[in-house]
């Protein structure tokens, strides 16, 4: 695909106004992809905007720069459209997309920090001092659950991702690359329905926050009694959904405790981070009401429910239980 076609197919997407026109890809993968799509309206339906300005000098060092972007409800981004267009203009219809696989343009990660925008909003409201939070040892599961949410929005946005350009602009706006699990978790949300299947991956992410590798099959069962699926689950259905979603949530032990260690050490915690967070993630939700029905708001998000959590726990059998055959079949019948 030539470059200028590129460049023009940023500047004719974004129908929906979502779109931000200095960001390469954004209108498109708010138009094509619903996962990243449903996270940026979330985020701006809480008050989350958008700058190209350094805040506290977050482009140095993103992960350092997160309690910024939640105190100031703003979510930093670089131009990267520019450069593009300058490069097209020195030699019209002469680069194609195919120049620019090895080296890309500076990547924004717009929907990682909008999930963790919405899942602080759903966990702590607005008003919530963060550094406070960030340094309280009692919501540390609810901290842990916000990266897990970023986490699974971006796993679902990339098994999500359908052709070259869309995978391309996708590349630049995050983090996640790899879609281990991608075919039998669409299978299982046909089978199951989407938001069970959601419920149950973001719990999975919530446990490798904690340290887990995988979940155990009486999880799985706990998990699905609060958010029911479609049908019955069989003990085939159990055991598939355990090995999918443990297979989804795979990452190097190495990475999670050394980003947790950095983050967290900043908020007064000792080093030795593991102790911390060697928490009973599935546990808790049975314990804690309020813990669980955020992290059921947030898979609500994720699958495009509007209807509030509160009244979707009055209904027999959630709207989401039926599976939703678009997003599902395009996962199931991918190439994984
Ligand atoms: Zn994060």
């Amino acid at each position: 695909m030539k470059l200028a076609q590129v460049i023009e197919t940023h500047h004719g997407s974004g129908a929906a106004g979502l779109g931000l026109a200095r960001n390469l890809g954004d209108g498109f993968l708010c138009d094509k992809n619903p996962f990243f799509r449903r996270v940026r309206s979330a985020a701006q339906l809480r008050g989350y905007g958008f700058t190209q300005n350094d805040l506290a000098g977050y482009f140095g060092f993103p992960l350092l720069g997160l309690d910024t972007v939640l105190e100031t409800h703003t979510i930093p981004y670089r131009d990267n459209v520019a450069a593009l267009e300058r490069l097209e203009a020195t030699r019209p219809g002469f680069f194609t997309l195919a120049d620019l696989s090895l080296n890309r343009p500076t990547p924004n990660y717009l929907l990682h920090e909008a999930a963790h925008a919405v899942a602080f909003h759903e966990a702590f409201g607005q008003s919530q001092a963060v550094a406070e939070v960030f340094r309280d040892p009692t919501q540390l599961l609810r901290v842990l659950a916000g990266e897990a949410f970023a986490m699974t929005a971006e796993y679902l946005a990339a098994c999500s991702v359908t052709g070259a350009l869309h995978r391309w602009f996708f590349s630049i706006n995050s983090y996640r690359r790899r879609t281990q699990a991608r075919k039998p978790i669409g299978e299982l949300m046909l089978e199951l329905g989407e938001r069970p299947v959601v419920w149950v991956l973001l719990a999975g992410f919530v446990a490798s926050n904690t340290l887990r590798e995988s979940l155990k099959e009486r999880e799985v069962c706990a998990l699905i009694e609060h958010v029911p699926a479609a049908v019955p689950l069989s003990e085939r259905a159990i055991a598939s959904l355990r090995r999918a979603v443990s297979e989804a949530i795979k990452m190097s032990r190495e990475f999670r405790v050394d980003t947790a260690r950095l983050f967290l050490s900043k908020f007064g915690y000792s080093r030795r981070i593991e102790r911390h967070l060697t928490l009973d993630s599935v546990a808790e939700l049975a314990r804690d009401a309020h813990y669980r029905q955020t992290l059921v708001r947030l898979v609500d998000i994720l699958v495009g429910d509007p209807v509030p959590a509160a009244v979707n726990a009055r209904r027999q059998v959630p709207s989401r239980c039926r599976a939703r055959p678009r997003t599902a079949q395009s996962l199931a019948g991918a190439e994984s």
